[in-house]
């Protein structure tokens, strides 16, 4: 699917008679297409450029997802990265494909590219940075169609990674081409970047590219992430997490004569009791006053991710057969998700002195905590520029004061916020959330058109205000 050729610069101004769907829309003026007059068009000329390119930015969702770039593994990054320069270039962009070489995940077989595009306008001003994550999760049960066909039907587009996010990808593309059009005499510039393994936790891709420099406030001003947050909804930030692993050691013996050994997953059966008793009650109490959602998540969470103890499971080597021991091991991985009011060292303080409570009252419990990774909460501030610029955007498209939003988990704003320090971050795109990395995963096409509006008004606030 990667040979598809990117649409000449007609498609975007194609008559709105052409477009498929059910929206009919005004007649459309050739005269505003793709012709530069040196002075700002009027407001509406972008959003009528964004509405008569329906079909190129459905064209394009369907592209992206016929690219199954599946992680884990995380494969097909480097015909991804082709596929976008090979799009982008004849716009005007400049190119860079970056492989985060010796990174988390990278590997000869599975290498981590990025792509970076810049366009760059004829004046001095800020940049605006759109960034997608690649990368797709699994496809799971239950799925009614290919979710690699690119269907598109009822108004919508189907695929794994429709709307996480490869839906938001296309639309910032389409935002940000139907910009340079529009208003070629701009002042900065605007980014592309299309980053691998977000579903991972970035290391390949945006905490590489930030390490590296490529996020940093001399060179990018504003970031805006096309997550699928709800088309009406900015995103701020998100809570903080905390991967750990617990293990209880035991006695290994016969499993005849248990009482001859010392059984590590009885061992952790009693920190699942802790858990429920004292831990969990108290985290449902600790309410925070970031606006995450949905509501159950303002709270601290734990989830117990995964316990193993014992006989191995089929996986790794179990043939059915039975294996008369007592667990010296047991092991369980944890998923703590703290608020913006907590500490990092307070979180894993909490869980010591838990792990040490139950063992001055337990005998022969002996156990190791070993942190996995940690993300720090992050969350933007609702008069920062780019947040007061989409707010304004949402209002002109859609008539409606957006709502203000923490995700409950993290995206790659962590590594952007933490590495990059840059904080003028949000999270905006089309698509319902809840739909992320579900079977039947869609993007609506109106959701599509309307947030690559927002996208582009939000661009004219920010890089038309130069006046010279
Ligand atoms: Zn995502």
């Amino acid at each position: 699917m990667s040979g598809d050729r990117p649409k000449s610069e007609a498609s975007i101004t194609q008559n709105s008679e052409q477009v498929s769907g059910k929206m009919v829309y005004g007649s459309h003026r050739d005269e505003h297409a793709g012709r530069a007059t040196g002075s700002c068009a009027p407001l509406s000329t972008l959003d009528e450029r964004i509405l008569a390119a329906e079909q190129q930015l459905v064209e394009l969702t369907c592209q992206l997802i016929r690219m199954p770039t599946l992680n884990p593994p995380g494969v097909g990054y480097a015909q991804m990265c082709d596929f976008l320069e090979q799009y982008l270039k004849p716009y005007g962009f400049e190119i860079k494909k970056v492989r985060a070489t010796g990174a988390l995940g990278d590997s000869d077989k599975y290498p981590r590219w990025n792509v970076m595009a810049r366009h760059e306008g004829p004046r001095q001003g800020e940049c605006v940075h759109f960034n997608s994550h690649t990368d797709v999760v699994s496809v799971g049960e239950g799925w009614t169609v290919d979710p690699f066909a690119g269907l598109v039907r009822d108004g919508r587009v189907y695929g794994r990674g429709a709307c996480d996010m490869k839906g938001g990808l296309a639309a910032s593309i389409i935002a940000a081409i139907c910009f340079i059009q529009t208003h070629p005499h701009y002042a900065g510039s605007v980014e592309i970047s299309g980053t691998c393994d977000e579903e991972s936790g970035g290391f390949g891709g945006v905490a590489y590219l930030a390490e590296k420099g490529w996020f940093n406030p001399e060179r990018v001003q504003h970031v805006i992430i096309p997550e699928p947050l709800n088309k009406d909804r900015i995103c701020l930030g998100h809570r903080g997490v905390w991967w750990a692993e617990i293990e209880t050691k035991g006695h290994i013996a016969h499993g005849s004569m248990p009482f001859l050994g010392d059984c590590a997953v009885r061992h952790m059966g009693a920190v699942v009791q802790a858990f429920e008793d004292t831990l969990i009650p108290r985290l449902n109490d600790r309410l925070t006053d970031m606006p995450v959602v949905p509501d159950g998540a303002r709270q601290s969470t734990i989830n117990i991710n995964s316990i193993h103890g014992g006989q191995d499971e089929p996986e790794q080597g179990y043939t059915g057969l039975p294996s008369a021991l007592v667990p010296d091991r047991c092991r369980m991985v944890i998923d703590r998700r703290f608020l913006i009011e907590e500490d990092l060292q307070e979180v894993e303080a909490e869980m010591r002195a838990l792990l040490e409570q139950i063992k001055s009252g337990r005998e022969k419990f002996d156990y190791e905590l070993r942190e996995l990774f940690h993300a720090i909460p992050t969350m933007t501030a609702e008069d920062a520029p780019v947040v007061t610029a989409v707010t304004q955007a949402i209002q002109a498209t859609l008539g409606v004061s957006p709502e203000y939003v923490v995700s409950p988990g993290t995206y790659d704003q962590k590594h952007i916020d933490r590495i990059g320090r840059l904080h003028n971050c949000i999270a905006y795109g089309p698509g319902i959330l809840d739909l992320a990395h579900q079977p039947d995963e869609y993007v609506g096409i109106q959701d599509m058109i309307e947030s690559a509006q927002v996208m582009g008004r939000a661009l004219q606030t920010l890089l038309l205000r130069t006046t010279d």
